[in-house]
């Protein structure tokens, strides 16, 4: 690094920095500013962000019709308490995301996290049994390679063994973990199992379509559909996990849409405020939310964060909307789809490449064995962009909104760093 600015130097011997082993981690990138699809470093070089901030830039940083609404917001009110209050942007928010998401789920809970916004959709779960007189139904179900968070009850859905949650293995409420059903030996498994045990199953959480942290594997649209349809057949509810995938990412407005499924719960998070501020949501449907209405206090939802239903974010996450109303990010979604597939198709003659796949605005290219993670994030600053590859998957996740230079950049720095060739200017992979 050629500049590292003093409030870099006297601060980070004070932050502990997320996934990462400090006492091996290479010093983080100091970032100047962003715009567009860059991230502009200290020393003022621009990188081409493949990532969108774990998948939340949905609009690239700094759309102007997102500042300039929280800019307003933060000058009538910042925040304000949401319980026993409300306020405007929460309430044209819920009214909007009712209209969207799939049919039936009618009620949104605001929180600050796709984290908080699982656990809330677990809480909810657990209780709508205990409300309907079954409280035997106190387990999940859920999935081989699944991620959902690292909060407590987040991590005990995650994958346990390939999670990176392994330390906490022993003290997280025991879950059930298989495999989705993609072919008919898993799915035979998957319905034995629930035949069992469905009795004591709250329900079912999965990642459709597509599971992130998890690996970034793909399933198809009629695995999902199986799962809902198993869940409506052993009375489990379904919560679909669309932190990451929701808002065209996997190339329609949720990825369940491509089932033509409804969950019972849907969570939300990340690129619902234009991946500006933090939010979640869970939405449920009528006859779980009319579980809770009792004279008996104890029915009642006990969850309230001190900020939910932030106005700022609310604001940003209503402009955002406004974005996916009126900008085609459909059309921009299937032009990166096509890009990615032509961009990274190459690299699939590599030896040491198992699979490249590419679905809506996310390519992927899995390698045999785990990356040296960071000694490749140095070479993609090298190439000018920001990727993050994880275990042995090197993926692309930009903005929903990359120009196609910007995407040949990104496909061709994945291209040159996995075939080794740095600094070449081209190469046949
Ligand atoms: N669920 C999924 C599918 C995710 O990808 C993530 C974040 N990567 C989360 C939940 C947790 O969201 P957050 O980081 O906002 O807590």
């Amino acid at each position: 690094m050629d500049f590292s600015p003093s409030w870099y130097e006297l601060g980070l011997p004070h932050v502990w920095l997320p996934y990462c082993q400090m006492q091996v981690a290479p010093p983080p990138l100091p970032v100047a500013r962003t715009h567009g699809c860059r991230i502009v470093l200290a020393d003022g070089r621009e990188l081409v962000d493949g990532i969108a901030s774990w998948w939340s830039v949905c609009h690239g940083y700094n759309h102007p019709h997102i500042l300039e609404s929280v800019a307003r917001q933060l000058q009538t009110m910042p925040h304000v308490m949401f319980g026993g209050l409300v306020h405007e942007q929460a309430l044209v928010l819920a009214r909007r995301l009712t209209a969207m998401v799939p049919a039936g789920l009618s009620r949104v809970f605001f929180s600050d996290s796709g984290s908080t916004a699982v656990e809330v959709a677990l809480k909810v779960a657990l209780q709508f049994w205990r409300n309907t007189g079954q409280s035997r139904k106190q387990r999940f179900l859920c999935f081989s390679d699944g991620y959902h968070g690292d909060t407590l009850g987040a991590m005990s859905v995650s994958d346990p063994v390939r999670s990176m949650h392994q330390a906490f293995r022993d003290v997280l409420l025991p879950q059930h973990v298989l495999d989705l059903p993609t072919d008919e030996v898993r799915l035979h498994l998957l319905e034995r199992f629930l035949a069992d045990s469905a009795g004591d199953l709250a329900g079912m959480i999965v990642e459709p379509l597509v599971q992130g942290a998890g690996g970034m594997r793909f399933h198809d649209a009629s695995t999902l559909a199986t799962l809902h349809a198993l869940a409506r057949k052993y009375e489990l509810l379904l919560i679909a996990d669309e932190i990451a995938t929701g808002f065209w990412r996997t190339g329609s407005r949720f990825a369940c849409d491509q089932a033509g499924i409804s969950p019972d719960i849907l969570c939300l998070g990340k690129a619902l405020t234009g991946g500006t501020l933090g939010l979640g949501a869970t939405l449920v449907c009528e006859p779980i939310f009319e579980a809770f209405l009792s004279d008996d206090w104890n029915a009642a939802l006990m969850h309230g964060p001190t900020f939910m239903a932030n106005p700022l974010a609310c604001a940003a996450a209503n402009a955002s909307l406004d974005l996916f109303e009126r900008e085609p990010r459909a059309r921009q979604v299937k032009a990166i789809e096509a890009a990615l597939r032509t961009g990274l198709e190459p690299c699939r003659a590599l030896p040491h490449v198992v699979d490249v796949r590419v679905k809506g605005a996310i390519g992927v290219v899995q390698l045999a064995e785990d990356v040296d993670v960071y000694a490749l994030r140095s070479q993609f600053v090298a190439q000018g962009v920001w990727v993050r590859p994880f275990k042995d998957v090197v993926y692309l996740m930009p903005p929903l909104v990359i120009s196609e230079d910007e995407l040949n950049v990104l496909t061709r720095a994945v291209r040159v760093v996995i075939g080794g060739q740095r600094n070449q200017p081209e190469m046949t992979c």
